[in-house]
């Protein structure tokens, strides 16, 4: 009996905790805490103790499938490379879209969006980001010159003041809620603003239960009493910003007042006022936090950059203790963006639209084809022509993502799966979007692979791999080769390990220039790292905004603007989805962990008492929950915790699939859906 133990890092949250797997005999038996991470030192949430045992399920895709007279059915490498290559060889470029998945490592983002520009010269490529952060990559980019957190997690613990809005760490990202428990241990005050009183917010010192889609009027009255107080840092602001009076004009109008914002958020003015206060004592040692509570609305990228906007008005910029702390959601949305998976990038944020980048990606790859000059569709365009436009997108290739659970309004979204001409999925386990596949290749996870992920903040750190993969799957960036080659671009893809693949990648992505594997064997390197003797960048923009042309920050008039569907008689209330701390979204992982589906079952949806009496509904009852989009049956959970009018659900539950009520509406700049605001009414079950 041999045991050996391999330090790897989470295939859960943007934390990125580090453990041991436990191999026994080659196979994966347990997770234990490495004490030696600088994230989590030790410690796990429960996602990370029992989050393992999906690894070895007997639901593991093993053979390719190809899908005959209706059915799939087992078939060889060979015959599935085939039908792949014939179908991918007869489409238009503009015809395919690819989707990458922020579940995989950097080296397999990296490839597939190579293949994608290489070998199917489409400019289509995207990942899960758009669902979850991209508002933070586009909004901080937009103020800063770079879409990053600027902090690090042990960073939080040294803050004074924690400011969380839209974000239930203590449940999604509880590894980092431990670093602002730190910090309140030492005496900080915790703000929670959330329209729930989420396990997160009963940490709080002060909780704003604010109404969905109220935050840029909260930030905009914020801003409006720091700038009449005249708590600005005139000197950062002087110094470091452009835009200051265009931004005053705006958040100064009377509509912003304390009295105004009361009424519009629905928080007495008093809680208000001493979270001003809170901001005014703790100057220079606040830290925002921020997550999917800011970023799933139409008004994503302006509800981020409102926050970057606060946190330069105070100069709590580049300093230790502060900044903006995006909580990615999916382990490696940080890493995935970076590699350019993504529809107006290439790796290392090099624009598509910007001819030199265009120049200097096609001559390293060597191509003279390359996408350039327009973007790419983002998922929702892509889903949005497969639904309406079929006759123009065709064809799709899927990594990792179950969009039937995933995207908002499932129906829309099988509609969309049943009208591709030709469908790849590549994934771990039969879901509900493989269903539609033409082809499904079965790819490995995280513990039977090399390779790097990036956490949230912009940490590279390694999996290592504990054990092979099951049957005859592969790891996806050689399946990705493998396809290559079959279409005439071996030379292309010419790796022989994700070592490799992470050098070519490092060469053309500026912030990972100086990282190597080798240097991954301590605790990982926070980019930007330029070269391999620098030690990489805990902090960003400690003396200047790099990115931004003039190196200042960019300020600018953002006026709160309502959600994209408000309630009305007929949808009388507000419904919110998020995460719990038990499950993964769309629970194809984490559904397969014994101890996990124990502790967690199934789907609920929780409603304030006031509403529930309203509504003759008991705690338990089955009811009917509706929009305007599709409705789903679920059991209510009665309680205190959750405002008056506002109902939340979790949305990691096929029984229960609370996309069957999302809204498709999207931010205009990040394309990110709203998930977190639409109109819905309940309804009592009939036994
Ligand atoms: Fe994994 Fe996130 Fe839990 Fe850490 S906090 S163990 S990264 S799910």
């Amino acid at each position: 009996m041999e045991i050996k133990y391999v330090t790897t890092t989470c295939p859960y949250c943007g934390t990125g905790c580090s453990f041991n797997l436990v191999v026994k005999d080659g196979k994966i038996i347990d997770a234990q805490p490495s004490q030696r991470s600088p994230v989590n030192e030790g410690k796990l949430c429960p996602k990370g103790v029992y989050g393992f045992e999906f690894i070895n399920s007997p639901d593991r895709l093993t053979t390719p499938l190809i899908k005959k007279d209706g059915k799939q059915v087992p078939a060889t490498w060979d015959e599935a490379l085939a039908v792949i290559a014939e179908n991918f060889g007869k489409y238009k470029p503009e015809e395919i879209a690819v989707i990458s998945s922020a579940r995989c490592c950097n080296e397999d983002n990296y490839a597939m969006q190579k293949f994608a520009r290489v070998v199917l010269k489409t400019p289509n490529v995207d990942h899960c980001a758009r669902l979850c952060h991209a508002p933070t990559v586009a909004g901080l980019n937009m103020v800063f010159g770079s879409g990053a957190s600027t902090n690090s997690f042990m960073d939080l613990a040294n803050c004074s003041l924690a400011f969380i809005i839209g974000s239930n760490n203590f449940e999604a990202h509880p590894l980092a809620a431990r670093r602002i428990m730190q910090a309140k241990k030492k005496g900080a005050k915790v703000i929670v603003c959330d329209p729930r009183l989420t396990p997160t917010a009963k940490q709080a010192d002060l909780h704003i239960q604010h109404y969905p889609g109220t935050d840029i009027q909260l930030l905009n009255c914020l801003m409006k009493n720091i700038i009449e107080n005249d708590w600005v840092d005139h000197e950062f602001v002087d110094n470091r910003t452009n835009g200051y009076e265009e931004l005053k004009a705006c958040v100064t109008q009377d509509k912003y007042s304390l009295e105004n914002t009361s009424k519009v958020c629905g928080v007495p003015v008093e809680k208000l006022q001493l979270a001003l206060q809170w901001l005014r004592e703790n100057q220079h040692k606040t830290a925002f936090v921020h997550c999917l509570g800011i970023t799933q609305h139409t008004v994503g990228v302006d509800n981020v950059r409102s926050i970057a906007f606060i946190q330069t008005l105070l100069g709590n910029i580049g300093k230790p203790g502060c900044g903006v702390n995006a909580l990615r959601g999916q382990n490696n949305v940080q890493g995935s963006c970076d590699m350019g998976a993504l529809p107006n990038v290439y790796a290392g944020y090099l624009s598509v639209t910007n001819p030199e980048a265009a120049k200097k990606v096609a001559d390293y790859w060597g191509v003279t084809d390359l996408p350039s000059g327009k973007l790419g569709l983002h998922i929702p365009e892509m889903l949005e022509t497969f639904e309406h436009e079929p006759e123009k997108l065709k064809c799709l290739y899927l990594l990792g993502e179950n969009p039937v659970m995933s995207d908002p309004n499932s129906k829309g979204v099988e509609k969309a799966m049943e009208n591709i001409e030709f469908f790849v999925v590549q994934d771990i386990f039969e879901t509900e979007t493989t269903k539609y596949a033409d082809v499904v290749l079965p790819g490995s996870c995280y513990a039977e692979e090399d390779g790097t992920q990036t956490n949230a903040e912009r940490r590279v750190q390694r999996f290592r791999k504990a054990q092979d993969a099951p049957g005859e799957a592969k790891l996806d960036w050689e399946i990705m080769k493998m396809i290559a080659a079959k279409m005439g671009y071996a030379d292309k893809f010419a790796w022989e390990t994700s070592e490799d693949v992470f050098n070519e990648m490092r060469k053309i992505t500026p912030q990972y220039a100086g990282i190597t594997y080798a240097k991954l064997e301590g605790d990982g390197i926070q980019w930007p790292c330029p070269t391999e003797d620098h030690p990489g960048t805990p902090i960003l923009h400690i003396t200047s905004f790099a990115g931004m042309p003039d190196g200042k920050a960019k300020l600018q008039a953002i006026e709160h603007r309502a959600p994209a569907e408000v309630i009305d008689e007929e949808y009388p209330f507000w419904l919110t989805t998020g995460a719990t701390i038990w499950h993964w979204p769309s629970g194809s992982m984490t559904r397969r962990c014994a101890q996990l589906d124990r502790d967690c079952p199934t789907a609920w949806l929780e409603m304030n008492k006031k509403d529930a009496e309203k509504l003759g509904i008991a705690d338990g009852e089955k009811v009917l929950l509706s929009s305007r989009r599709g409705e789903v049956a679920v059991a209510a959970r009665v309680m205190d915790d959750i405002k008056e009018g506002v109902f939340f659900m979790p949305f990691h539950f096929i029984e229960a699939r609370a996309n069957l009520v999302t809204n498709t509406a999207y931010d205009p700049v990040s394309r990110t859906p709203e998930y977190k605001v639409c109109a819905v009414k309940v309804t009592k079950q009939e036994a």
